[in-house]
């Protein structure tokens, strides 16, 4: 069968939906570009907040508008998973698969290519077993995952590896652990089986994502199992590959951790590590570490071991009882720790949370407010970060080519200091291949983004 998939939300959906893609293709199914052309279309949907869910569901709506009747509509991912109702009353999807199911994509296409034509005209929700459940229903592991059979077609040269998923950690405002369960890791050999897979089809850089990076491994009884991971992963990548961490938890990140990230050449200087918020009373109602001082420190020692290190965080602003006081010390921390890179939440009220029941809701219009004065706070902060670059030398990992105004030729790409989707980029005037890595002296900067010349080769 012809299937499009579309994919909504985070780089751990984007994984998702490269292994759905890899298990379908591996099964004899055909990839198409456009959801017209194609017999089944997938959407991987997003639960994160209210407005991923509206976007969501207006996905799902128009598909099921345009669909023909010998299509299929399949929802699968977070939202189908945490909010089944809201998906199966969109009429027109004809199957949802839950996040812990789509491993079984191969099998239920092959069900609907038998079944196809009008014999599957009924609208059925189904629920695909799991191949392998634990007493609570959870999945054993990723022993269902076949690295052999995930054939990805490679577009850019960056690729994501999800190492884990699910989160034993209960966040007041998160609903990924009620619809994800506790974490479970992906076995090492199969982490780096897939890796090997990634470079063979010629990535240039993996990130690792999970929910909670610096857990990995815990399930499988291993004792600093990122590290662990780190090192068994150089092992078997080439030196001039980059290896990027997104997504750890401060309090995972050890001396162990800075250590193996300092002294092998793959891993970026770079950590992505979601903060949420900096004031201690703040932080005891999200039901996360409120020891601020630790994270200042944890950063200075990151800066020691990797002087030229890239830290990026993301915040929640306006979480309920969030006092000016509380909010004035964010931006004091904000000041303090001088971060490369923030991205901030607006809080979004999600049924079913801890949070959602807590007294003292921000206003949406304080909410905006402060969302505004804390981007502007971090702007001049990532633009002086970012102009420390001016006259030194960074290397830029090609990802697409195009021409300015003026007509003369430039390319783009990001440095180390650049996780895909979410951070900078450099520009880089002249034309060079995408997916090489080019040396780049920096001439400009701006808040986000950096500009240069490439140096002779
Ligand atoms: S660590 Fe992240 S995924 Fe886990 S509960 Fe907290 S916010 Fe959610």
């Amino acid at each position: 069968m012809k299937y499009h998939i579309v994919t909504l939300g985070c780089p751990k959906n984007a994984v998702d939906s490269e292994g759905m893609d890899g298990l379908l293709s591996a099964e004899g199914h055909e990839a198409v570009a456009s959801a017209t052309e194609a017999d089944v279309i997938i959407v991987n949907t997003c639960s994160f907040i209210a407005a991923a869910r509206a976007e969501t569901l207006g996905v799902l709506k128009e598909l099921a508008e345009r669909k023909r009747p010998d299509q299929r509509l399949i929802a699968a991912g977070c939202m189908a998973q945490s909010h089944p109702a809201e998906v199966a009353a969109v009429q027109g999807v004809d199957v949802s698969l839950g996040t812990q199911q789509w491993t079984q994509i191969g099998n239920l296409v092959n069900q609907l290519a038998q079944s196809s034509g009008s014999r599957f005209a009924e609208r059925a929700f189904v629920t695909i077993p799991l191949i392998a459940t634990t007493a609570n229903g959870q999945p054993v592991s990723y022993a269902d995952w076949r690295t052999t059979q995930i054939r990805r077609t490679r577009h850019t040269p960056s690729a994501y590896l999800k190492i884990s998923d699910g989160c034993n950690l209960r966040c007041a405002f998160c609903t990924i652990p009620s619809f994800k369960g506790d974490m479970r890791s992906k076995p090492v050999g199969a982490v780096l089986a897939e890796a090997q897979e990634l470079v063979a089809q010629g990535a240039r850089e993996i990130v690792l994502v999970a929910q909670h990076l610096t857990d990995y491994g815990r399930d499988l009884g291993l004792q600093d199992g990122l590290a662990t991971l780190l090192e068994e992963l150089c092992q078997v990548t080439p030196s001039d590959i980059w290896i990027r961490l997104m997504y750890a938890y401060p309090h995972g990140i050890n001396e162990r951790l800075i250590a193996t990230m300092a002294s092998h050449p793959q891993i970026c200087h770079y950590l992505d590590m979601p903060l949420q918020h900096a004031h201690p009373a703040t932080l005891r109602r999200m039901r996360r570490p409120p020891d601020t001082d630790r994270t200042l420190r944890l950063i200075a020692e990151l800066r020691a071991a990797m002087p030229d290190i890239a830290i990026r965080s993301t915040f929640i602003v306006g979480y309920p009882g969030e006092t000016t006081a509380e909010f004035n010390a964010l931006l004091e921390f904000l000041r303090a720790a001088q971060l490369d890179r923030v991205g901030a939440f607006r809080y979004s009220r999600e049924p079913g949370t801890p949070a959602a029941e807590l007294p003292d809701q921000v206003r949406p219009q304080v909410i905006e407010r402060r969302w505004h004065e804390l981007m502007q706070v971090q702007q001049q902060i990532s633009r002086a970060r970012n102009r420390r670059w001016i006259g030194r030398t960074l290397t830029v990992l090609i990802e697409g080519n195009g021409v300015a105004d003026d007509g003369s030729a430039l390319s783009v790409g990001r440095s180390f200091r650049d996780a895909p989707e979410v951070d900078g980029q450099v520009f880089v005037w002249g034309d060079f291949p995408v997916g090489s890595m080019v040396s780049v002296k920096v001439t400009q900067a701006t808040e986000y983004d950096l500009w240069g010349e490439a140096e002779q080769q």
